[in-house]
């Protein structure tokens, strides 16, 4: 889908605000931003605000994450054309579709235990006719075991400790990224391979909406 020019110059204001910050080094993550729309994925009254460097609420009190952390997680994740990709935690579906967008004929199962905004998620990324997509609802510290092992596995949600199914799920030298702690939380890269997993990075300073479901039934 094309962006409409409205949209076109608060992209490129967005995009320059996340270069002077730091983020954002990465061309394909870039493009990615760029095609996938972030005002299709939030709700109709914020789409002014769409291309502010914020998280934004969505709905079940979630929010859909802020556009540097989404591009650091991308990054970090280090994504190539045909991998297969797990995400816990649709929400709107938006770093969904910049996933979908870098695996090209590659595919992206994304899970979200809120039915509604599962619902949400999906709806947004039929708008841009993402067929490499599917949206599972359901509880995402079970993974999906059905079509594991995934190359790469992203948990959009906080964490007190990596699920180890999900370790269990990932390919031998695939990456998983999650933030991980208690407030405020840690992005960390893991990487499995023969000799077991390696932590790869550790940056600490992120806030997330907590990963909930089998482990912590809290909310
Ligand atoms: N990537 C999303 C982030 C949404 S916030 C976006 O940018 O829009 C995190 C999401 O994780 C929320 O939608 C929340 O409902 C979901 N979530 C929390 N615990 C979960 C679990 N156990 N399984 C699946 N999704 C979960």
């Amino acid at each position: 889908m094309e962006t409409n020019k409205t949209y076109q110059k608060k992209i490129d204001g967005l995009i320059s605000i996340m270069k002077e910050s730091g983020f954002l080094n990465d061309k394909k993550v870039e493009l990615a931003i760029r095609k996938m729309p972030r005002h299709e994925f939030v709700p109709l009254s914020n789409k002014d605000e769409a291309y502010e460097d914020k998280p934004i609420s969505i709905m079940k009190n979630q929010t859909i994450s802020q556009p540097s952390v989404v591009s650091r997680m991308t990054e970090l994740l280090d994504i190539k054309e045909g991998q297969k990709i797990l995400e816990i935690g649709s929400g709107s579906g938006w770093q969904t579709a910049i996933l979908s967008y870098l695996v090209g004929d590659g595919k992206v199962y994304t899970v979200e235990r809120h039915s509604e905004l599962a619902e949400f998620a999906k709806k947004n990324l039929e708008k841009l006719r993402n067929s490499n997509v599917k949206v599972i609802f359901g509880d995402g510290n079970l993974g999906l075991v059905e079509e594991a092992p995934f190359d790469r596995i992203i948990i959009t949600a906080a964490c007190k400790k990596v699920p180890d199914i999900l370790l269990e799920q990932l390919s031998v030298n695939g990456l998983l990224i999650a933030p991980v702690g208690g407030y405020p939380q840690s992005l960390v890269l893991l990487k499995k391979t023969n000799q077991g997993i390696i932590e790869m990075q550790n940056q600490p300073g992120y806030v997330f909406v907590p990963l909930l479901g089998k482990i912590d039934e809290t909310k």
